[in-house]
């Protein structure tokens, strides 16, 4: 890939912290992204441990960046190193953007966002609809706490019984009482919950982390649990067609993969920190 890149005494500074970083497309394709639209910017993956969190917020704070992403595992301890938190990000105890304002750096969470702008972009709206969610981690709490946010009326969770199931039955009261959402979390092990669960949804989504590499083939759903009239959708970008999609597909159902998610996500964070318009479709091409 090649661009034309001039950096200068006056380029801004975004990036992105957390450890690791080094496998991360974002510099990429913000790079990309900045090349296409003209924005003097660079855009950096900073290795940034727990232990050095603290340091890092004020430093990225006092050198004048522009912003940045949050990554494992800072997302959900950055929280109490910012000056503000956006109401999403509060809700789901994570943040994954920060922008540099006025003095202050203030959280947002563009995962959830960047989920639900996704799917309406392929005509599904959230609002009324009965949502089953598996998986409850990072992703997972984004998408069920966006969508509830975004007016689904009834959320259901499937998570394994591991830390994830503990602090989620600790969060969805607050998320129910401020969503005004029917929210339960059930165990993944009762497949036949998650059957009939699916068969009783209008959007499923996969956020765990299940189909992802090197674990291709494995999937969560059985393809004869997906019947006509479902939207069935992935967090999972590597590989960019899941099992799950795959399945999805043959049933002929509409779906909504990683990849797209994580554009509009991308997109979200460079209006919050340029205001700008993301040229998502350009890429999608370059990294499709
Ligand atoms: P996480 O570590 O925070 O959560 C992992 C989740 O997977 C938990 O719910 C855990 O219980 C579940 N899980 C793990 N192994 C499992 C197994 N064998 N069986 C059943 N459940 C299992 O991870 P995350 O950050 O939530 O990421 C999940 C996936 O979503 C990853 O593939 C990640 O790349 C992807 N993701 C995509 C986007 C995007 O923009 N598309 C954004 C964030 C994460």
């Amino acid at each position: 890939m090649e661009m034309n890149i001039d950096i200068s005494g006056t380029t801004k500074l975004v990036g992105l912290i957390g450890s690791p970083v080094s496998q991360s497309m974002s510099p990429a394709m913000h790079t990309a992204s900045f090349a296409k639209l003209g924005i003097d910017a660079v855009y950096l993956g900073f290795d940034v441990k727990l232990d050095q969190l603290a340091d890092a917020v004020v430093g990225l704070k006092q050198l004048g960046a522009v912003g940045y992403n949050v990554t494992m595992p800072c997302k959900t301890y950055i929280g109490e190193y910012l000056d503000e938190l956006s109401e999403a990000a509060d809700l789901m105890g994570a943040v994954n953007t920060v922008v540099i304002e006025d003095g202050k750096s203030v959280g947002h969470n563009t995962d959830g966002a960047g989920f639900v702008q996704n799917i309406r972009n392929l005509g599904c709206d959230p609002a009324g609809k009965v949502v089953t969610v598996i998986g409850a981690g990072g992703a997972g709490s984004a998408v069920y706490t966006q969508v509830a946010i975004d007016g689904a009326s009834e959320v259901r969770i499937f998570n394994q019984r591991d830390d994830f199931w503990d602090k989620t039955a600790a969060r969805i009261g607050r998320v129910a009482e401020k969503t005004g959402a029917r929210i339960s979390l059930k165990d993944l092990a009762d497949t036949g919950a998650l059957e009939k669960s699916i068969a009783q949804s209008d959007i499923l989504v996969n956020a765990t982390r299940v189909g992802m590499v090197p674990n291709v083939d494995e999937c969560l759903v059985e393809e004869e649990w997906l019947h006509e009239g479902r939207l069935v959708a992935d967090t999972v970008y590597e590989p960019h067609e899941t099992l799950l999609i795959k399945r999805a597909k043959a049933r002929g159902l509409v779906t909504a993969g990683g990849l797209g998610m994580l554009l509009q996500q991308l997109a979200l964070g460079e209006a919050i920190w340029f205001g700008c318009e993301t040229p998502v479709e350009y890429l999608e091409k370059m990294f499709y």
